[in-house]
């Protein structure tokens, strides 16, 4: 397994974690952002983060790797190369409601890692975790590239990431940033992150 600094370090690399001065939605500032849609945007980087995740469970018994679409698609397919298995995506219907869609089918007992790029909330896990019990398998664990929910999410079920991150955002009136450099300040999607 690989270090916590190897594992920024790639992420740095991979522009998934930007360091500088952030103007976040919500109007607060940042030193650090994540552009969580580059991590499957270059299959060396997709393939390093999906063998550690496969580390983290390659112990207990996986027979199917589920996802989240979009986000989770690739995440689903790189995931199941390491543990051998096929991989299913699951898909919002026009109502909003998570569903198992194409020819999918999970046998009955199945048991199932579900895979999510980020976690913060884990809203989407739990739509995911919801519609794989209904068709009878057995959720055997949470796995997510990166982990922000500050180990306040509870699946019932293993959570485990290749990285936690915390994104501390400081109120434009107190932020260090403003205060003690000259960086500017930069929303991200803005053009500054287009290579
Ligand atoms: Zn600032």
């Amino acid at each position: 397994m690989l270090s916590r600094d190897n594992i920024n370090d790639i992420l740095k690399q991979a522009n998934v974690l930007l360091e500088g001065h952030f103007l976040l939605t919500s109007g607060k500032h940042s030193e650090k952002y994540l552009q969580c849609a580059n991590i499957f945007r270059n299959t060396k980087y997709a393939e390093i983060l999906s063998k550690e995740l496969w580390e983290r469970f390659k112990d207990i018994e996986v027979d199917l790797i589920v996802g989240p679409a979009l986000g989770a698609v690739q995440m689903a397919y790189e995931v199941s190369r390491h543990f051998g298995v096929e991989n299913f995506f699951t898909e919002r219907n026009a109502e909003g409601k998570m569903f198992l869609g194409r020819s999918f089918e999970i046998k009955k007992g199945s048991k199932v890692l579900v895979v999510e790029d980020v976690i913060t909330t884990g809203g989407s896990v739990r739509e995911v975790i919801q519609v794989i019990k209904e068709q009878g398998g057995v959720v055997v664990g949470v796995g997510s590239i990166v982990d922000r929910t500050g180990e306040k999410v509870d699946f019932s079920v293993p959570l485990k990431s290749v990285i936690t991150v915390d994104v501390e955002a400081f109120d434009p009136l107190n932020c260090p940033i403003c205060k003690n450099s000259n960086r500017p300040l930069v929303k991200p999607g803005s053009r500054i992150f287009k290579k």
